[in-house]
C-alpha cells in the first residue's frame, strides 16, 4: 500500500453509511485507497491494516456521504434576491427571462456556476443536477473544480442566448451528449424546460434520442396548480406519458399537482422524483405528495432548485424542510423520518442520476464522496442520536471537510482548490451589471 494523498484514513466518531439505512457505526474509521472506499472498520483494525496511511482525526464528527441535490440551476446564484415574493409566472416572464435574455452568456455561468459549486463544497454537497443555458460553460467549471454534476441542457421553443429555436436548443443538446459521454464525473443529460415551454415535436425528438443512446431526461412537471389549465383539457403528465417518456430515465421534478392514479404511473415506470420543498413554498406552488409517492415505491430524492428561488443551495437544510412538510401535510410526525430524510439527500438522488453504484453512501467499492459535520457545537450537543442532530438541528455551516472522489475540496472549512478572492471580485462585478441593467 503506498501512501499517497488519494489514500488515507478517516477516524470518525459517528460514520453513517446510508446504507443500510439509519446505521451509525461509532469510533470507526473509512479507509480510502486511489479515491476508492476500500475498508470500513474500527479505529484500531485500520490503523493495524494499513500502517502507511495517514490518518485524518475526524473524532468529534459525523461521517457520511456527500449531498447530492437533485435540482439546481447553479448560475442562478448570480440572480440570488433579484426578485423575490412574485408567483412563478410573474417571477419568470417580468424578472428572470427578461434579465436572462440580456445578460446571460459562456462568462454569466461560467462564473455563475463556480459561485453555486463554492457554496455547495462549502454545506456538504458532492453532487448537483444542473440545467442552464451555455451548458459548456456549467461543464467547464465543474471540470475545473472537480465537482460531480449531471449537466442537462436545456430545451425550450422560444430564442434564447444560447439557441435559436427548438430545434437549435435540441441538437446542441446531442453535441454536448457526444462531448460529454465518457467523461469520469460529469454525465449529460437532456432538460425540456416544462411542458408550457416544450412542443409536442420537441419532446418527441427527446424522446427518441433519450431511448437511442440512454440519455437521462430532467424536466420540471406538474409545478403548479396553473400547469394543469391547458388549452386541450389534457393534464401535462399525461401528455409526456403519450410521448413515451415515462421510463427510468426520466426526472420529473416539483410534481406537487399528483392524483392517485398518477402516481401508480410513475411508480409502474420507474419514473423519479426530485422534490424542492423550499422553492415550491417560496414560490407558493404546493405540495408534493412526497409520503404517498414513497409508499408506492417511487424514488423521491431532493433538490435546492436555483438560488433565484430559495434562497440558498444548502441541502442540510432542503433535507430539514422535506422532512417537516410531510410531516405537515399529512399531519403525522412519523412521516418522513430523520434516516429517511437523509436517503432522500444523498442515496436516493444517486439512484435518481443512475449512479447509486458509484457514490450515495459509504460501502466498499465506491467513489470516496465523504463529508464530515463537525458535532462539537453547542447547538449539535449532546449527541443522543447523530442522524436526528444532522437533519433536524445542523445546517451546512457544521460541514468541516469535504472529498470529492477522494479529493479534499473543503479542509477545516476552507476550499482547497478555489480562488476565493477572484470568485468574490468576479460575483461584485456581476452584481453591479445587472444592477445597471435593472435601473
Ligand atoms: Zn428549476
Amino acid at each position: 500500500m503506498h501512501a499517497n494523498k488519494n489514500s488515507f484514513i478517516i477516524d470518525a466518531k459517528w460514520l453513517i453509511p446510508v446504507v443500510p439505512e439509519g446505521t451509525v457505526l461509532e469510533d470507526s474509521s473509512l479507509v480510502i485507497s486511489n479515491n476508492l472506499i476500500i475498508d470500513i472498520c474500527p479505529h484500531q483494525q485500520a490503523h493495524d491494516n494499513y500502517p502507511h496511511l495517514a490518518i485524518e482525526d475526524l473524532t468529534q464528527h459525523a461521517v457520511m456521504p456527500g449531498l447530492i441535490n437533485t435540482h439546481g440551476h447553479a448560475a442562478m446564484t448570480l440572480l440570488r434576491g433579484y426578485a423575490d415574493d412574485k408567483a412563478l409566472m410573474e417571477w419568470l416572464e417580468n424578472y428572470i427571462w427578461p434579465i436572462e435574455s440580456t445578460l446571460v452568456s459562456y462568462d454569466f455561468v461560467y462564473d455563475g456556476t463556480l459561485l453555486a459549486i463554492a457554496e455547495m463544497i462549502s454545506s456538504g454537497t458532492t453532487c448537483t443536477a444542473d440545467s442552464y443555458f451555455f451548458p459548456d460553460a456549467v461543464a467547464a467549471a465543474f471540470h475545473d473544480q472537480k465537482f460531480r454534476a449531471q449537466v442537462a441542457c436545456p430545451v425550450v421553443q422560444f430564442p434564447t442566448n444560447w439557441a435559436n429555436d427548438e430545434e437549435e436548443h435540441i441538437s446542441k443538446a446531442m453535441l454536448f451528449y457526444e462531448r460529454y459521454k465518457q467523461h469520469p464525473h460529469i454525465y449529460p443529460a437532456i432538460a425540456p424546460h416544462a411542458p408550457y415551454s416544450v412542443s409536442d415535436r420537441g419532446f418527441e425528438e427527446i424522446a427518441k434520442h433519450s431511448k437511442a443512446h440512454n440519455i437521462p431526461v430532467h424536466l420540471h412537471l406538474h409545478e403548479t396548480v396553473g400547469e394543469l389549465q391547458t388549452e386541450t383539457g389534457q393534464r401535462p403528465l399525461q401528455r409526456i406519458y403519450d410521448h413515451g417518456l415515462f421510463n427510468s430515465l426520466l426526472q420529473t421534478v416539483h410534481m406537487t399537482q399528483l392524483n392517485d392514479a398518477e402516481i401508480q404511473l410513475l411508480a409502474a415506470n420507474q419514473v423519479h422524483v426530485a422534490h424542492c420543498p423550499d422553492s415550491n413554498l417560496k414560490l407558493a406552488s404546493g405540495f408534493c405528495p412526497v409520503d404517498k409517492l414513497r409508499h408506492k415505491g417511487v424514488n423521491v430524492a431532493v433538490g435546492t432548485d436555483g438560488a433565484a428561488s430559495n434562497n440558498n443551495l444548502d441541502m442540510l437544510a432542503e433535507i430539514r424542510s422535506a422532512t417537516l412538510l410531510s410531516k405537515g401535510v399529512t399531519l403525522d410526525p412519523t412521516s418522513i423520518s430523520a434516516a429517511q430524510a437523509l436517503s432522500m439527500g444523498t442515496i436516493n438522488g444517486a439512484k435518481l442520476l443512475g449512479i447509486e453504484d458509484q457514490v450515495g453512501s459509504l460501502e466498499i467499492g465506491k467513489q470516496a464522496d465523504v463529508i464530515a459535520i463537525d458535532m462539537s457545537s453547542f447547538e449539535l450537543q449532546p449527541v443522543h442520536n447523530p442522524i436526528s442532530q444532522i437533519v433536524y438541528s445542523a445546517n451546512g455551516n457544521h460541514v468541516s471537510d469535504v472529498w470529492i472522489n477522494g479529493q479534499q475540496l473543503l479542509k477545516h472549512r476552507k476550499l482547497t482548490q478555489l480562488d476565493t478572492t477572484a470568485l468574490t471580485d468576479k460575483v461584485n462585478m456581476w452584481r453591479q451589471s445587472i444592477r445597471q441593467i435593472s435601473t
